[in-house]
């Protein structure tokens, strides 16, 4: 096939998703000619920030340089800003004004955190969600002589274009870890008598995207660590003292560690590409609901609920399949499959796993809390930084997930 031949294939965003499409794209390099644009010439491993916020882990530890990685999987690097796409000329508009044409285009540039919608918290409060945020809590807890500590999601917006479920909070799982290590770190200070630790949820349900198998051990490790819960707080504002909620309720604060509400990038509204929220609408081979040749995989796609990297991983592998069938370079069709993975850090030796093989638990939904979990979790950071974004192997995966149905059967 000569260059000029080639398609041309585009991936924004070298997240968890951009980066495993880039990689799932392998076996059809000689089709393609891709490129890959980011604003970071870095993928930031966010699942590790908790670590660089409560475990000392240095920044530099959750950022995996890309430029070699795209060199070795044979693309294109463009560094800048997409600031649009029009999807009838089929170009990607960076910052600057540089156009970029494509016979292809995969959306993979995640949600963005707004922590300006939370008034008060550039002052008063505090996040794990990037690595900016991550890096300030750090510094403030070199200082945190104990006290009222508040933790809690805020409420996210979705779409009503496609069925997906409507998750007020995306991604309870940092907060699991927040509460956890925070009790952790201040045992270990001799801090935990002088403070509190107290989680809110936007929703009625605390993890609410799994079962009551997975669920009830959580809420259990709670009450044991003396972690108290309010549901149905949605989360307007952080003052020096407390924290204020949509019901007029308040709680008294010292320190705030929240998860922002997440919403779409402007880019996907103003080029047209958005559902009534901003996030992208697909089908379920993550095939734009209105162009053919645009894909969205990841925390920005409309069906992504929760917004977690397992389901990104798996869209990423369903959405390169649709594209190679398009291209009739292979038959093979990849279910999309939402389930929740994922391995909550507790500091120290423990960690939980929670597994649900559907959402609100399925025949699958188990949660597993051991120091073989927080070793899995230290082993899969790891491997994850040391191969540049690549996931384990396929066969250890479905071993890894054999021996979760083996003893995860929802009771
Ligand atoms: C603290 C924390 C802990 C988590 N823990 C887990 C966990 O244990 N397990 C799990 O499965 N999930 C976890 N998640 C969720 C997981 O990190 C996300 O679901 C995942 O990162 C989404 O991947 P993505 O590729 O869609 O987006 P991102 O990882 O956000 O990547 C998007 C990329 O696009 C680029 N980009 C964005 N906009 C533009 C633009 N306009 N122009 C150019 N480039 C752009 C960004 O620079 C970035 O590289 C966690 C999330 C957080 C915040």
């Amino acid at each position: 096939m000569n260059d000029t031949d080639l398609k041309k294939l585009i991936i924004i965003g070298a997240g968890f998703a951009g980066l495993r499409a880039l990689y799932r794209l392998d076996p059809y390099r000689r089709h393609f000619a891709i490129t890959v644009v980011d604003r970071h010439d870095y993928s930031l491993e966010r699942p590790a920030l908790p670590e660089v916020a409560m475990e000392n882990k240095p920044v530099e530890g959750v950022h995996i340089p890309t430029p070699p990685q795209f060199k070795k999987h044979g693309a294109a690097f463009e560094q800048g800003e997409v600031s649009r796409i029009d999807p009838k000329a089929q170009k990607v508009i960076l910052e600057g004004g540089k156009e970029l044409d494509y016979d292809y285009l995969i959306i993979a540039s995640g949600a963005v955190k707004d922590y300006d919608a939370i008034k008060g918290y550039r002052e008063h409060g505090y996040s794990v969600c990037d690595d900016n945020e991550a890096k300030r809590l750090h510094e403030r807890l070199k200082s945190f002589e104990g006290g009222a500590i508040v933790t809690g999601a805020a409420r996210s917006e979705f779409g009503h274009r496609v069925e997906a479920p409507d998750l007020k909070a995306p991604c309870e799982g940092p907060i699991g870890e927040v509460m956890f290590m925070m009790d952790h770190r201040l045992r270990d200070e001799g801090k935990r008598e002088k403070s509190s630790i107290s989680v809110f949820s936007p929703s009625e349900i605390f993890f609410e995207d799994v079962g009551d198998n997975a669920r009830n051990p959580v809420a259990k490790l709670m009450e044991e660590r003396g972690i108290t819960l309010s549901t149905g707080k949605e989360l307007t504002e952080i003052t020096a003292d407390k924290v204020l909620f949509a019901d007029g309720s308040s709680m008294p604060c010292d320190l705030a560690i929240i998860i922002p509400p997440y919403k779409a990038p402007k880019y996907i509204a103003e080029s047209g590409l958005g559902d009534d929220r901003g996030w992208v609408p697909t089908d379920r081979n993550m095939k734009h609901l209105d162009y053919d040749n645009i894909y969205a995989i990841g925390d920005i796609n409309a069906l992504a609920q929760p917004k977690l990297g397992h389901v990104a991983i798996n869209q990423a592998d369903v959405a390169v399949a649709a594209i190679a069938r398009a291209e009739g370079l292979s038959d093979k069709a990849i279910p999309f499959n939402p389930e929740v993975f994922c391995i909550m850090n507790m500091g120290g030796h423990e960690a939980i796993l929670i597994y649900s093989n559907a959402l609100y638990g399925g025949k699958y939904d188990m949660a597993w809390h051991s120091s073989i979990a927080k070793l899995m979790k230290l082993s899969f950071d790891a491997e994850y930084h040391y191969t540049h974004g690549h996931m384990p192997p396929d066969f250890a995966v479905e071993m890894l997930e054999d021996l979760l149905r083996h003893f995860g059967k929802a009771k």
